[in-house]
């Protein structure tokens, strides 16, 4: 196993145990539970959720149409966003290397040239997020972007060796505009040190909506103070960034699926969803409160 496999969303054991070797799957222990909303999670289960199994991980989710110029071209659980502008597409998150290939022909699906994008972001240094960097840009000269705080991890990420493309370095509050369209970066730091959480406007029949496409706000179990501060930013901050339209870097974190069954049964766009904007942020925050209280409560015990 290389070394930027272990940087993904999923550990390599808990992919393992998840998915893979189900003999393995109890071996470490899955606490703490919280319950929200009337469900309850535990990090094993979000990890689940987020992940699915492999063949989910790579099976084109069908391309569709999220609201005004902002289309879904990703699998089943990895999230990958096209944003078509007059001058040219932005594409946000490239995913696993292998999955590149899927996501040009979801886009060819679509109407839209693989070609046509000019700009790649993305959501955390993670591997299966953007471990397709250096492909997409071989692909399409795409100017690669990146959070200032998640160029460490991102270089160290070299699918066959390849250098990690990094044209521009990004830092918080800071905008990129092509065409009619302007993303907003915005450091919401935890789940990676330059975990980015972008920002936009759309026009749909005469009216205008904030678009959120989440970064990933999933605590790692052992907290260090630094990520304890990193993430009591980052809740705050997700609260206040205007909202209806809640994306996530993982569909299961805004409920892709049901919203997509809604769209193929007319009616209103179920993307715009203002009271669904903070769920996945009080999931987390209370996993990552319970986490910290356990480690608190461990190292007072282990102090006596
Ligand atoms: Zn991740």
């Amino acid at each position: 196993m290389s070394k930027w496999k272990l940087r993904s969303c999923g550990t390599a054991a808990a992919v393992l145990g998840l998915s893979v070797n189900p003999s393995h799957a109890q071996t470490a222990p899955d606490h703490p539970a919280v319950t929200v909303q009337g469900r309850t999670y535990t990090p094993r289960s979000i990890l689940a959720r987020n992940m699915g199994a492999p063949e989910d991980q790579t099976t084109a989710f069908p391309p569709h149409k999220i609201i005004g110029n902002i289309y879904y071209v990703g699998t089943r659980t990895l999230s990958s966003f096209l944003v078509v502008t007059p001058q040219g597409n932005i594409l946000i998150d490239s995913t696993y290397e292998r999955n590149v290939r899927t996501i040009e022909k979801s886009v060819q699906q679509l109407g839209f040239k693989f070609s046509d994008i000019k700009i790649l972001l993305g959501s955390h240094a993670h591997g299966d997020h953007q471990e397709g960097d250096a492909l997409v840009k071989e692909l399409t000269g795409a100017q690669v972007m990146a959070m200032a705080e998640d160029v460490p991890a991102l270089e160290a990420m070299k699918p066959g060796g390849k250098p990690h493309p990094i044209d521009k370095v990004l830092h918080d509050g800071e905008s990129v505009t092509l065409g009619d369209t302007t993303l907003v970066a915005h450091l919401t730091a935890g789940h990676t040190r330059g975990c980015t959480t972008w920002t936009t406007e759309v026009q749909e029949a005469g009216k205008t909506y904030d678009v959120v496409i989440n970064c990933s706000l999933r605590s790692p179990t052992m907290l260090t103070q630094a990520i304890v501060d990193e993430f009591n930013r980052s809740f705050k901050v997700v609260r206040t960034i205007p909202c209806d339209v809640p994306l996530g870097d993982h569909p299961a974190q805004y409920g892709m699926t049901e919203k997509y069954a809604k769209v193929r049964s007319g009616g209103p766009n179920p993307f715009i969803d203002p009271a669904g904007c903070h769920v996945e942020a009080d999931i987390e925050e209370a996993m990552f409160r319970a986490i910290l209280a356990e480690q608190q409560g461990a190292g007072k015990r282990s102090a006596q």
